[in-house]
């Protein structure tokens, strides 16, 4: 029998309230940053807003803009189920500013720390956090975890998935070793992040995050007054984050959250300690709706095969 995700969510659902009453769980340390970490560092005062990455993004993830009833392209407006990356224009009388908004790959990310079912993992070398749909059950806990607003859900599609920037993980070949010496670029062209590669402007750049947190130092004591702040926004925001930035206008004004240096975020705390308490109930659910899924998705994927 095929277990439908509106019957998967109502067995969460149930499982929950099973739980409530019980143990509660002990929170865990918050993640440190990999020395291996790989990130993005973008710069406001290098972008030019011509939305090479958004492009470069959607062919490299073999995404499909979204399109208006006559087919015409339309730019989108926020992160959605098929918009991995996007730029965004502040501007407020006297100032303008360009913004590349995509998944922040949080040093201890809260979307992972909401997964019952690993389907979100943080790398343990790289630290980037990728994706699996093998047992996502569509509960889109991430979504609500997420204090950057990034992790998004296919709401059009019959087996909807989460959609987020996974640092184009798929493009980096085997031997592509990110550890590897020689500037900002450890993958070989064409294998890492498309959108810092196409970038004219170097607005966008990638590499370890140690290597770009230096770079931004020395562009601030090189640059006094260019930016609105003498800081890195992510180096130490919600346990610090694997993408950076540097600012000519108020980090907040393009939407970047006020976060204390605290690790993972307390919501995806609140969500597991709701889901776990008491336990056994939960585990012996969540492993059936886990086989339940993947069986589902096979018979979806010989269906599909069969067309
Ligand atoms: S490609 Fe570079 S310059 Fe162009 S919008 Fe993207 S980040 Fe800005
Ligand atoms: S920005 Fe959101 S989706 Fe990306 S790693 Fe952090 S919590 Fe997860
Ligand atoms: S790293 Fe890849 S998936 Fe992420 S924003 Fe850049 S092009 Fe898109």
């Amino acid at each position: 029998m095929k277990l439908s995700r509106r019957s998967a969510l109502k067995l969460i659902s149930a499982g929950t309230a099973m739980a409530a009453g019980g143990t509660t769980v002990m929170a865990r340390e918050p993640r440190t940053v990999s020395p291996d970490a790989m990130g993005m560092l973008y710069d406001t005062t290098r972008c030019i807003g011509c939305k090479a990455c958004v492009t470069a993004c959607y062919q490299a993830n073999d995404l499909e803009p979204t399109r208006d009833a006559d087919g015409l392209h339309q730019a989108p407006t926020d992160l959605d189920g098929h918009t991995k990356n996007i730029i965004k224009l502040y501007a407020d009388g006297t100032r303008t500013s360009f913004f590349k908004y995509q998944c922040m790959h949080c040093v201890d990310p809260a979307c992972v720390g909401a997964c019952m079912l690993g389907s979100l993992k943080k790398d343990a070398v790289t630290g980037i956090v990728g994706y699996t749909t093998d047992y996502c059950v569509g509960c889109r806990y991430c979504q609500l975890a997420c204090p950057f607003n990034v992790a998004k859900f296919e709401f059009d599609s019959p087996v909807p998935k989460i959609v987020k920037c996974e640092y184009c993980r798929h493009r980096q070949a085997e031997g592509a070793t990110p550890t590897a010496s020689g500037g900002f670029s450890r993958y070989p062209k064409g294998m890492g992040p498309a959108c810092a590669e196409v970038c004219p402007r170097g607005a966008v750049i990638y590499g370890k995050r140690t290597e770009l947190l230096a770079e931004a130092r020395q562009r601030i004591a090189q640059q006094p007054g260019l930016y609105f702040e003498d800081r890195v926004y992510g180096e130490t925001e919600g346990g610090g984050t694997q993408v950076l930035y540097l600012s000519h206008v108020p980090f907040q004004r393009l939407g970047l959250p006020r976060l204390s240096g605290d690790g993972i975020p307390k919501t995806a705390y609140q969500i597991q300690e709701g889901l776990y308490r008491g336990m056994v109930a939960p585990v012996v659910l969540y492993g059936a709706l886990a086989v339940a899924i993947a069986r589902n998705r096979k018979t979806g994927a010989s269906e599909e095969a069969q067309r």
